[in-house]
């Protein structure tokens, strides 16, 4: 059986070539040594496997997830040699000789991990590297101004080799908002009482903002996606993803005909619906009803009857008879209507939207010279 073929559950197209010119487009505007790719959550939902090794072939060389079983994955779909992989959550338990053994880099999550790594130098012979969150001013992970001076401890050199200083922006999406500006300043003046090391603190919004942010190091994520996570900088960053469901039935009904579970929607008049497969089950936020539609031949169709966990229902009224047929394709997100825009609808994230839906469609990669045309 050819699942693949099959018009039955959403269908995720990725186009690794727009993904391919984001990065590029990444590099250009980047003025520090390095970027650094952000492929958590199985790269935001479009799949590490194909994301990661396609960024390593255009020479990406250091890669950031957020924890030790995304970092095994990684380990193994990428050459051994000058591949740094960063681990968000840090040492998470872990032993850090575990990390060593799979040249894992822990982003150390505060004090009780330095507790970890005491005597690791005089154990091993050598130091851990490491890299290590600087908490700013997100109250999320790292060092904080009450702790900072147990990494003035000259005798730590000997246990770890702090490789990269971590610090991540609270309002990453208005990189000018005096909070961000804020958290910079403090950035800069703690590590000026800190061993040198990388710098990283830029992230998709900042790369694409004023220079002063970018330091040696950005970690970059939604950019390459094609998702825009800052308001005011116009990023000249291309989509890279649409998701499509298919038609089930379409089917002529009377006013007064109850649509969905316990009738959240009544036709008024005489009404055409097209039952669509995809619901909360493939991602789709159930807020999407009453207010959300998607896109039939490139026209909107309203979302009525809520989302189930497979199914939902749009009014295609405004269709002419016979012209939408079980088979063919609704955009959920895409060239009709943007994911930012649905997300918007839904009240959600883009990339909260990006991450459910691409993590439960099935995902279908085109590259340039793939010669795969798009279902719709
Ligand atoms: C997710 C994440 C990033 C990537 O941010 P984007 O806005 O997607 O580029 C960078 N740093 C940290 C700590 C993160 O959690």
């Amino acid at each position: 059986m050819n699942t693949l073929l099959a018009h039955d559950r959403p269908h995720m197209h990725i186009d690794l070539g727009v993904l391919a010119n984001n990065w590029r487009t990444v590099r250009r505007t980047f003025r520090g040594q390095r970027v650094g790719v952000v492929v958590k959550n199985d790269a935001y939902g479009l799949g590490i496997s194909q994301v990661a090794p396609l960024l390593w072939n255009l020479g990406c060389r250091d890669f950031w997830v957020s924890h030790s079983t995304e970092a095994l994955k990684l380990r193994g779909l990428l050459p051994e040699h000058s591949t740094r992989i960063m681990v968000l959550h840090g040492l998470g338990g872990i032993a850090p000789e575990d990390f060593a053994a799979h040249g894992l880099i822990p982003v150390l999550a505060g004090p009780h991990e330095l507790h970890q790594l005491q005597g690791y130098g005089s154990k091993h012979g050598q130091a851990m590297p490491v890299a290590i969150h600087l908490d700013t001013g997100l109250t999320r992970l790292g060092f904080t101004g009450t702790n900072l001076h147990l990494l003035h401890d000259s005798r730590l050199q000997t246990d770890i080799k702090a490789m990269i200083w971590v610090s991540h922006l609270g309002r990453f999406s208005h990189p000018d908002a005096p909070e961000c500006l804020h958290q910079r300043h403090t950035f800069a003046a703690w590590l000026q009482q800190l061993p040198p090391a990388e710098r990283s603190i830029t992230t998709s919004s900042s790369v694409f903002a004023n220079p002063a942010w970018h330091c040696d190091h950005a970690r970059v994520g939604s950019a390459l996606f094609g998702v825009q996570t800052a308001a005011q900088y116009q990023q000249p960053l291309q989509n890279v993803t649409s998701l499509y469901a298919p038609v089930m039935r379409v089917a002529d009904v009377p006013a007064y005909t109850e649509v969905g579970y316990a009738g959240q929607y009544r036709t008024s008049q005489n009404t055409r619906i097209a039952t669509i497969a995809a619901g909360y089950g493939d991602g789709l936020p159930i807020s999407l009803a009453p207010r959300g539609v998607l896109y039939l031949k490139g026209r909107p169709a309203p979302i009525v009857g809520g989302i189930a966990m497979g199914m939902l229902g749009l009014d295609i009224s405004a269709f002419a008879p016979g012209e939408i047929q079980p088979g063919m394709w609704a955009e959920i997100y895409g060239l009709h209507q943007p994911l930012a825009q649905l997300a918007a609808t839904a009240g959600i994230t883009p990339n909260a939207l990006l991450a459910c839906t691409g993590a439960l469609a099935l995902r279908r990669y085109m590259s340039p010279h793939s010669g795969q045309e798009p279902l719709v």
